[in-house]
C-alpha cells in the first residue's frame, strides 16, 4: 500500500523550518511520506549543512518552491522573501498539489502549515484537503492574536494596534506572561511600517487558523497551563526535539522505520548552516555546569558598542564560555575585535563558533546557563535540558517568552538596560553570578525538564496528542 502523503509548508526561516523538520521527522518514523516545503535557498543550506546524512531522504522530500531571484535572497533584497511568500508561493503551492494529486499514489492527503501562512490553510480548505495549522511560538502568542478585539474594546490599543496607553501591563491569566503594550509581538518590531504589517497579519491569520481541523503547537501542558484553559483548541505536542522519544516510541510501531533508528538521530535537523561540533570537546574539558552559553538565534543582529560590552562582560564573569557568533552578524570592525578579543581570552577560556549543534550543547552537562535572546525554540529546548536562562529579548515574541521564564518558570533572569540604552559589562556580570551561583534556577529548570520529558514519553499528554493527530491523518 502507498504511503499517505503529507505536505509540510513553513515559513521559510530559520526558528521556523527547525520545528516543522522535527515535526516532519517524527511523522516519517510514522510511515508517512512527507514534502517539505522550502524557497531554493533555504533548502540548498539545509542540503549543504547534512553533508549527506540525509538519513529519511527516501520519506522526507525537500522541495523548492521560490528560485532566489524570485525571493530576493540572490541580492539579498530587503521585504523580497515576504512579499514573494505571500503574492508568488500561493500560486506556486496550488499547481505543486494539482501536479502531485494527478497520480493517485501521490496524492496529499494532509497539509501542515506554519500558523502565520493563513493563506496555505484556506487552499487547502478550497481543495479539499485536511489542513492543520502548526505553531512554531508559544501557545500564548496565538491566545494574543486571539484577544485583538479585546485589546482593542479595553483601549490598550488602537484598531491598527498602535498601543494607547505605552509600557502598560497585563495578563490574561495567572499562568500567563506578564505582557506589555510597548513590547506586544508586533509593538516590539521596530518600525511602524513593520508593525502594521505584522498587526494587520495577525488579525487575518486569526480566522484561517481558527478554521484549521487541526491547531497543533510546540509546547506542552505543564508550560502553559493557562494558554490552553483559554483556548482547549490548541493542541500541544512538543516539545519537538531531535532527539526525543516521541520518535523512539514511534519506532516500536513501524517495523520499516527501524533502519532510521541506527542512523544520527539530527540527520535533517533543519540548521541552515553547517554546525561546528568541535565545541561538544571542548566542552567535555569543562567542570560540571560551569559553561555560558551564548547564542542569539538567527537573526539578532549586534550593535558594535553593545556586542563589545557583551564580550567584556563574560570575560569578566570569569567562567568558560561558548559563544556563538554568526559570520553575518559581524561588521568589519567587530571582526577585528573578536580577533583580538579571541587571543587575549585564550581557548580554554572560551570558545566562539559560527552555528553550534545547539540540542547537544544544551545537554552537554557542563553547560550553567545560557544567555539567550528567548527566541520560542531556543527557549523550550532550554527548558528541556534544565538549563536557566539570562534573558536577552530584542523582539516580536522574545518579550512574552522572557516573562514565561522569569515570571512564571522562575528559571532565569532579566538584563536591564543602562541610561545609555546598552546592557553594560558589569551588569551581564553580575547576573551570570547570580543565576550561576543560586541552585533554586537549576533545580527548577530540572523540574521543568523532567515534566517536559514526561509529556513525550509513551502515555504523556504531548505523547497522546500527537498519536491522535496521527490516527486523524490516517482516518479518511
Ligand atoms: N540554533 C542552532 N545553533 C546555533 C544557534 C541556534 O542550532 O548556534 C537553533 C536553535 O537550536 C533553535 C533555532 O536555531 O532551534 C533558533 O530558533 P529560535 O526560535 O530560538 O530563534 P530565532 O532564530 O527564530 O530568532
Amino acid at each position: 500500500m502507498s504511503k499517505l502523503h503529507i505536505l509540510i509548508i513553513p515559513y521559510p526561516v530559520q526558528g521556523h523550518v527547525i520545528p516543522l523538520m522535527q515535526l516532519a521527522q517524527s511523522l516519517a518514523k510514522y510511515g508517512f511520506k512527507i514534502t517539505f516545503v522550502n524557497t531554493e535557498s533555504t533548502r540548498k543550506s539545509i542540503l549543504n549543512s547534512l553533508s549527506g546524512k540525509n538519513s529519511l531522504h527516501d520519506q522526507i522530500h525537500l522541495v523548492s518552491v521560490l528560485d532566489e531571484s524570485e525571493s530576493g535572497e540572490d541580492k539579498n533584497v530587503p521585504g523580497k522573501l515576504s512579499e514573494a511568500i505571500f503574492k508568488i508561493m500561493p500560486g506556486k503551492i496550488e499547481k505543486l498539489i494539482e501536479v502531485t494529486n494527478v497520480s493517485e499514489d501521490e496524492r496529499i492527503t494532509c497539509i501542515i502549515a506554519d500558523q502565520s501562512l493563513g493563506w496555505a490553510l484556506e487552499l487547502a480548505d478550497r481543495m479539499g484537503i485536511k489542513r492543520a495549522a502548526f505553531i512554531t511560538a508559544a501557545a500564548a502568542n496565538l491566545i494574543l492574536g486571539f484577544n485583538i478585539p479585546k485589546l482593542i474594546h479595553d483601549g490598550l490599543i488602537d484598531n491598527d494596534g498602535t498601543p494607547r496607553i505605552k509600557d502598560h501591563t497585563f495578563q490574561f491569566e495567572p499562568t500567563m506572561p506578564i505582557m506589555n503594550t510597548s513590547d506586544l509581538l508586533w509593538t516590539s518590531m521596530g518600525n511602524s511600517t513593520m508593525q502594521k504589517i505584522i498587526f494587520n497579519m495577525l488579525v487575518h491569520n486569526n480566522k484561517s487558523v481558527k478554521s484549521a481541523d487541526w491547531l497543533i503547537c510546540n509546547s506542552t501542558y505543564d508550560l502553559e497551563p493557562g494558554a490552553f484553559k483559554l483556548a482547549p483548541e490548541i493542541v500541544p505536542i512538543g516539545p519537538l526535539l531531535s532527539n526525543n522519544s516521541l520518535e523512539s516510541n514511534a519506532l516500536s510501531l513501524e517495523a520499516e522505520t527501524l533502519i532510521s533508528s541506527r542512523e544520527s538521530p539530527d540527520s535533517l535537523a533543519g540548521s541552515f548552516w553547517p554546525e561546528d561540533s568541535t565545541c561538544l570537546n571542548w566542552l567535555d574539558q569543562q567542570p560540571l555546569c560551569s559553561v555560558v552559553y551564548v547564542a542569539f538565534g538567527s537573526f539578532t543582529i549586534f550593535n558594535e558598542t553593545q556586542f563589545q560590552e557583551l564580550a567584556l562582560g563574560l570575560e569578566l564573569s570569569n567562567k568558560p564560555f561558548l559563544w556563538v557568533v554568526r559570520t553575518n552578524t559581524l561588521d568589519t570592525k567587530s571582526d577585528i575585535f573578536l580577533k583580538k578579543f579571541e587571543e587575549k581570552i585564550g581557548r580554554q577560556k572560551g570558545k566562539i563558533v559560527s552555528w553550534a549543534p545547539q540540542q547537544k550543547v544544551l545537554s552537554h552537562s557542563s553547560i550553567g546557563c545560557f544567555v539567550s535572546h528567548c527566541g520560542w525554540n531556543s527557549t523550550i529546548e532550554a527548558m528541556s535540558n534544565g538549563v536557566p536562562i539570562l534573558c536577552w529579548p530584542y523582539f516580536a515574541d522574545q518579550f512574552m517568552n522572557q516573562s514565561y521564564v522569569c515570571d512564571i518558570w522562575k528559571v532565569g533572569l532579566g538584563l536591564k538596560k543602562g541610561d545609555n540604552g546598552f546592557i553594560s559589562c558589569g551588569e551581564i556580570k553580575v547576573k551570570v553570578e547570580q543565576l550561576l551561583g543560586n541552585d533554586v534556577f537549576k533545580k527548577r529548570a530540572m523540574q521543568i525538564k523532567e515534566m517536559n520529558m514526561n509529556s513525550v514519553k509513551e502515555g504523556g499528554k504531548s505523547h497522546q496528542n500527537l498519536i491522535n493527530f496521527i490516527e486523524w491523518i490516517k482516518s479518511s
